[in-house]
């Protein structure tokens, strides 16, 4: 049955959204609403930025009677939602409670769930969750070694980020190379704004650079990736800084940008290291070792690999740092694994999942 899929990413003060035919998977569709709430903008609030993407899409295709369902990007899923759901009001309360675990996204995430409800309460809605695709990581993984009662009071535990991007490149590879995904050691590596890897072990995820938040793993563009938790001490106790303080350095003045004092942006580092600038190289010289030391630790834990993907921004258009580890790879491992830059579509993933379960509501 031919169906029409919307897929909906509410963040804070903007909506992307990507309309998509199924079963073919085709694009119909994109587009982004920005500057809700913002001063003299026109966009008020989250019902009235999707009225705006609905609006659009009516355009486009006649009647929105003929939307078969929406997926939603969901950042935190907590340890309920180990997949994909249907929405109704007990996964909206779920969404709700999460919100204390990821109080940036989890809101703007629910206030576009409820605005499509509103306008739209008779189409089948999808909550697609970034953790998701990390829930199959062992215990012994993502239990951080705090006290256990942080645990089971307030769920402090490695959750991981990134979720649909990892689980998209990691199938998509599986069907480059033409074997089975539950027969693959994967590594992927999403080098993005944010970045993370995930360790993939004949489909399922058993580990992952982020953590509790997407602070911890990787240096990213503005984030420090992982440090020694008494650094954060040290800078309440002896530089001063308030808490507020500290979460702006470790989340908005740190990684790329923080040692290169130049920018988080890749391309300018890149230029500024031709240019002969130390910081810059010092910055692109820690993200390459951080990229290499976190493929080490997976290829153990994985006990061999069989394929190490790199996707977004950074990964999909560097060969410069995708060369440099099929180099170490090959001269490490034998047979080499295959290195392979795979451009992540985490919207055709939602889609593609809302579908699979909406599509079954529907017949
Ligand atoms: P986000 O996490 O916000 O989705 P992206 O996946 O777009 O981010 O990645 C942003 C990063 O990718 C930036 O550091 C940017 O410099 C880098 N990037 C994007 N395009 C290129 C390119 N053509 N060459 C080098 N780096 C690029």
């Amino acid at each position: 049955m031919n169906a029409q899929i919307l897929v909906i990413n509410a963040g804070s003060s903007s909506v992307k959204y990507k309309l998509f035919n199924f079963p073919s998977g085709s694009l119909i569709l994109k587009g982004l609403v920005e500057r809700i709430g913002e001063k003299g903008s026109s966009v008020k609030n989250h019902l009235q930025a999707i009225e705006k993407v609905l609006g659009s899409v009516k355009e486009k295709i006649g009647s929105l009677d003929k939307i078969s369902g929406i997926g939603h990007r969901v950042v935190h899923g907590g340890e309920k939602f180990r997949e994909p759901v249907i929405i109704d009001s007990s996964v909206i309360k779920e969404i709700r409670r999460n919100i204390k675990l990821a109080p940036l996204h989890n809101p703007a995430n629910l206030e576009g769930i409820l605005a499509c409800r509103k306008i739209l309460p008779n189409v089948k809605q999808a909550a697609v969750f970034d953790t998701a695709f990390h829930q199959t990581i062992p215990e012994y993984a993502y239990m951080y070694a705090i006290p256990w009662d942080y645990y089971r009071k307030y769920k402090i535990r490695k959750y991981g980020f990134h979720g649909t991007s990892h689980n998209y490149v990691a199938h998509k590879a599986a069907e480059i190379l033409g074997r089975p995904f539950n027969k693959l050691k994967i590594i992927t590596v999403h080098l993005g704004n944010g970045c993370s890897m995930a360790a993939i072990n004949r489909g399922r995820c058993i580990d992952t650079s982020m953590g509790f938040t997407p602070l911890q793993g990787l240096i990213m563009g503005t984030r420090c990736g992982d440090i020694d938790p008494a650094i954060v001490l040290f800078m309440a106790k002896e530089c001063g800084l308030s808490w507020d303080e500290i979460d702006k350095i470790l989340n908005k003045k740190s990684g790329l940008l923080g040692i290169s004092r130049i920018s988080n942006d890749f391309r300018e580092i890149l230029s500024q290291v031709n240019k002969g600038n130390k910081y810059a190289k010092l910055a692109l010289d820690m993200f390459a070792y951080s990229v290499k030391k976190y493929i080490g630790a997976y290829i153990l834990i994985l006990g061999g690999l069989d394929a190490c993907i790199f996707t977004a921004g950074i990964g999909e258009h560097n060969s410069w740092l995708v060369n440099k580890i099929r180099k170490d790879l090959n001269r490490i491992l034998k047979p080499a694994p295959k290195v392979l830059i795979i451009p992540t579509d985490e919207e055709k993933m939602i889609a593609s999942l809302s579908y699979k379960l909406i599509k079954k509501r529907l017949n």
